[in-house]
């Protein structure tokens, strides 16, 4: 495996596995451009910022002393997976909700739209708070961030429409299955874009949701997630992609391919 320009990780809030019926562009993008497809397992509780936390540093939730999203931000782990990028020479930078700013940002908790912070583990945040702030506004601000990076860079882009579509309409509503395709389409479109200017395209979800449209419990409905890994062009699946099965797992194999990458040069 080889990466040139490095790696979008895609973050599609509240996505079950149940519900990628919905996700026929990503879904044909693997046949097409030999990607892959698998599930994994989150972490418990199945809630968004204790989940945030756990996908960027590898450790569970509750061993941080997250229970809930309203758990005060634990210290910033230094081995965090975007402080772990930098010291391999990527530049890192995120369109995300706030509490990812909270957590691996310079937001020192206020509410900032637009945080530049050469020094910091995620250098450029582009940071919503506003649940219905659309999927096609995110990935925008992502592509902003990506076109501008110099060189090597990760990046996470991080939609909420999924989510904010279960919590008001519910799991089986129409509603939810129109903004699932939504991101689909909108995530796959952006996704050949930075396939085709060299980035690895990974998309995964902190957690799903049930059919209620609810999440924090530990039914397969909230806790199992899809993963697609996409190579760049020339670029070839990673060993042990299939073997992947826990979410705590998905930082290490992201500094892998990251560290490959360089290695590869
Ligand atoms: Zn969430």
């Amino acid at each position: 495996m080889s990466t040139d320009r490095g790696l979008v990780l895609v973050l599609i809030d509240g996505l079950p596995s149940w519900a990628t019926v919905h996700m026929g562009s990503l879904g044909g993008m693997v046949g097409a451009l030999g990607g892959y497809r698998g599930d994994l397992r989150s972490s418990l509780p199945t809630l968004s910022k204790p989940l945030y936390h756990s996908i960027f540093t590898g450790r569970e939730p509750l061993a941080s002393a997250m229970a809930s999203n309203s758990s005060p931000p634990p210290p910033r782990d230094p081995g965090n997976l975007f402080a772990a990028a930098r010291a391999l020479g990527y530049g890192t930078c995120c369109a995300a909700h706030i509490w990812v700013g909270e957590l691996f940002g310079g937001t020192g908790g206020e509410l900032k739209r637009f945080v530049i912070d050469p020094e910091g583990d995620i250098q450029r945040g582009i940071y919503y708070w506003d649940d219905a702030y659309p999927d096609s506004h995110v990935v925008e601000d992502g592509k902003h961030l990506i076109g501008t990076a110099d060189g090597r860079c990760l990046a996470l882009v991080h939609t909420m429409g999924v989510d904010f579509a279960a919590h008001r309409y519910g799991g089986e509503s129409r509603e939810f299955a129109q903004a699932v395709m939504g991101a689909d389409q909108t995530v796959a479109e952006a996704a050949l874009r930075w396939l085709g200017e060299g980035f690895w395209v990974m998309v995964t979800a902190d957690h799903g949701v049930n059919r209620h449209g609810l999440h924090g419990g530990e039914s397969d409905q909230e806790t199992l997630v899809p993963l697609w890994i996409l190579p760049p062009r020339g670029g070839r699946i990673p060993q042990g992609a299939e073997e992947l099965r826990r979410q705590l797992d998905l930082k290490a194999f992201v500094l892998d391919v990251l560290a490959e990458g360089v290695r590869g040069s």
